[in-house]
């Protein structure tokens, strides 16, 4: 079963279990659409690995099988995104 880790490891945010656009790669590291939009090869900044959009997890099984409250927070993933110049 997945943690269904309640933030982005990048930028802190909270992620709801029920956002389809949250990505996760093999490991469970776990991003937002936003971070993971900006990290090179659309690879995890981790592992390396590709990212799949985190399934959703129906409300009604989130009582007997609640998300994880454990926030993981690696603010160093910022130096691996690639730089995005807006014109
Ligand atoms: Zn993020
Ligand atoms: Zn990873």
């Amino acid at each position: 079963m997945l943690e269904m880790r309640p933030n982005c490891e990048c930028c802190d945010r909270d992620l709801s279990a029920q956002d389809a656009s949250v990505l996760i790669c093999s490991f469970e590291c776990t991003w937002c659409a936003d971070c993971a939009a900006g990290f090179a090869g659309g690879r995890c900044p981790n592992c390396g690995g590709a990212l799949s959009n985190r399934p959703t997890r129906a409300l009604e099984k989130m009582a007997a099988n609640p998300a994880s409250t454990e926030r993981v927070y690696n603010p160093d993933c910022l130096s691996t995104r690639e730089v995005v110049t807006v014109a």
